[in-house]
């Protein structure tokens, strides 16, 4: 019986590189979530076979559209095995001109969404005595960065939460997981300036950005079978920035 996997926020980027990892490979049904019925649809067209997988249209900051999804995968029958919490936004600004739009929004997509998706997927876990929960956090959570309160918060609450639920559940069979990338090639990290490139690749003892793949490979792992007692725990992929 194939693993229902749904990635959050698979058009583009890490998600995309995530659900890519999966589909490739045998024994999984992957639903990639978009914001836009576009980007859905691309996401199910890059599916050659349509019993592979699907995409469909998650906007983290609406509430219809997250029952929408809900009812969707309520009339599909889809129960997902393996949860990867992706989708993320960032509003930077130093918090003395942070509004509130800038600090709800952040909150909302990367950390709320968590509690509501997490919710959605883990009754059926329990009853398949199955499940793994991955989530993207960053290297933000633990070493903070000047512009990234509203972000930062986020991603080291994912951290507190995976912990806390990693220990729930774990007499279910059901692992509980965050990854969390240092500077990694995408559209959020494309908006960097050259000066704040060059300081990274200083910084990082790879002295390079890291590609989606190679978050990607580290979040398959995790979702797999040999992966079942690991639980709790937070990944760095950050290229050796640690190692200072
Ligand atoms: P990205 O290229 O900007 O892609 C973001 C993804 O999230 C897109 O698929 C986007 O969907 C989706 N998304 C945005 N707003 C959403 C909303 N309101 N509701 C549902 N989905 C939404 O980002 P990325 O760099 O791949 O980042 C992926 C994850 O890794 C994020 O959680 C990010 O915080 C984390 N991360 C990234 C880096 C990095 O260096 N890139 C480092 C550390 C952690 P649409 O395309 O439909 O808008």
């Amino acid at each position: 019986m194939d693993k229902t996997v749904l990635v959050t926020g698979a058009s583009r980027g890490i998600g995309k590189a995530i659900i890519n990892c999966f589909a490739r490979q045998e024994g999984y049904y992957c639903i990639g979530t978009a914001t836009t019925k576009e980007n859905a649809e691309t996401i199910s067209k890059a599916f050659l076979n349509p019993e592979k997988g699907c995409g469909l249209v998650l906007n983290l900051q609406e509430a219809d559209s997250v029952s929408r999804f809900t009812n969707t995968l309520q009339e599909k029958n889809l129960q997902p095995d393996i949860l990867i919490n992706n989708a993320g936004i960032t509003r930077d600004n130093l918090l003395i001109r942070m509004n509130e739009n800038q600090w709800q929004d952040v909150i909302n997509v990367n950390l709320n969404s968590v509690f509501t998706l997490t919710k959605l997927c883990v009754k059926s876990m329990i009853k398949k005595r199955w499940g793994r929960i991955i989530s993207i956090s960053s290297v933000v959570a633990l070493s903070g960065n000047p512009g990234q309160t509203n972000y930062s918060a986020a991603k080291s609450g994912l951290l507190g939460f995976t912990k806390s639920l990693a220990l729930e559940i774990a007499s279910r069979n059901i692992t509980v997981n965050a990854v969390a990338p240092g500077f990694i090639e995408s559209d959020m990290t494309a908006r960097l300036t050259q000066s704040q490139h060059e300081k990274i690749t200083q910084i990082v003892a790879m002295q390079r950005m890291g590609k989606a793949e190679e978050v990607a490979h580290a979040v398959y792992f995790l979702a797999g079978e040999n992966a079942g007692y690991i639980t709790g725990e937070t990944i760095n992929i950050n290229g050796g920035l640690y190692c200072h």
